[in-house]
């Protein structure tokens, strides 16, 4: 197995098993379906695994900085960690070495200690690709508007660029956030010209389809970053919200027959990609669909 493993796990059980240890740095995480879908990729594999919350909301003040964390995991022996909110920029200084996804987005969600040194990736970028991928059929991809410039919205722009999107169009309420996105992603992806739009009625007719990272349309903040009466059938519609998995926006896309994306791909197969990081070994997909869908229900 690729992970740093600690020796003697489990003298409790007498479980001869190595024991890979991860864990998941964050504030406000103890809702994350993250560690569920770990444990039972690695259940399912036979892998002894524990997954911890290392939530910086739980922890006395001051917030330890998230080199420290980093150094205490990787002294007691963890394989690896994801990092989520505020740390995935922050995060970068204490690294020694990034995957070429995690040098684009310029931000890191899965950390990897090997031979004694940290290995930042980007697995949301992975994520979303992938989702793409998997989860919509022969759609056009050659122009695509962009919603939303915040964290994740930058690992969803360079994805769109990387899977061969030519024009990338970006609205942010932040314009110089979107102005910004644009920049970094055509200074990436040569290919692809990317540029900031406030006309969204413009850009929706420019797009063969829409992708929504704002928050908007999560169950606390309902609604829509775009009016749907800018909606085209012949649009496909990808949401990254997954809380609710149906979102306002994708409600109304299927209501006039396009094609839609839901923010469950890009959530499982971050960690799905996390996981083979972690424990070198591929999990079944379906079985942490499974859970990811449990905490729906
Ligand atoms: P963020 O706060 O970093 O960025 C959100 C961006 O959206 C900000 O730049 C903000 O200005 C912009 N915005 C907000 N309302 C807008 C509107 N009405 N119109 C235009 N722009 C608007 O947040 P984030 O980390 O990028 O996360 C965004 C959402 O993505 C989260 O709420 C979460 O539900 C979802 N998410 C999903 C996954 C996944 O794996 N599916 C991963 C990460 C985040």
């Amino acid at each position: 197995m690729n992970t740093q493993v600690s020796k003697n796990d489990n003298p409790a059980t007498g479980d001869a098993r190595p024991h890979v240890r991860v864990g998941l740095i964050g504030q406000g995480i103890q809702l994350s379906r993250t560690p569920g879908m770990h444990r039972a990729a690695a259940a399912a594999l036979g892998i002894d695994l524990t997954y911890d919350l290392l939530d910086t909301d739980e922890m006395s003040p001051p917030n330890p900085p998230v080199a420290d964390l980093l150094r205490q995991a990787e002294a007691e022996g963890y394989a690896g960690l994801n990092i989520t909110y505020p740390y995935k920029r922050e995060v970068i200084g204490s690294l020694d070495g990034l995957s070429d996804a995690a040098r684009r987005v310029g931000a890191v969600n899965t950390v990897v200690f090997r031979d004694g040194k940290r290995f930042g990736h980007n697995t949301d970028y992975w994520g979303f690709a992938k989702g793409l991928q998997t989860g919509l059929r022969e759609v056009d991809l050659r122009s695509v508007l962009l919603l939303g410039a915040g964290g994740a919205g930058g690992a969803v722009a360079h994805a769109l660029a990387g899977a061969g999107v030519e024009r990338l169009m970006i609205h942010d309420l932040d314009r110089d956030g979107a102005a910004r996105l644009a920049r970094e992603v055509e200074a990436a992806s040569p290919g692809c010209a990317a540029s900031a739009v406030d006309d969204l009625g413009g850009a929706a007719g420019a797009a063969d389809g829409i992708v929504n990272a704002t928050p908007m349309g999560m169950a606390k903040l309902p609604g829509t970053a775009i009016d749907p009466d800018l909606l085209q059938t012949r649009h496909w519609v990808a949401d990254i919200v997954y809380f609710p998995l149906e979102t306002a926006l994708l409600k109304a896309a299927r209501d006039r027959g396009c094609q839609t994306l839901s923010g469950a791909g890009m959530a499982i197969y971050q960690a799905v990609r996390a996981f083979e990081l972690f424990t070198g070994q591929v999990p079944d997909v379906a079985e942490m669909t499974t859970t990811f869908e449990s905490f729906t229900r």
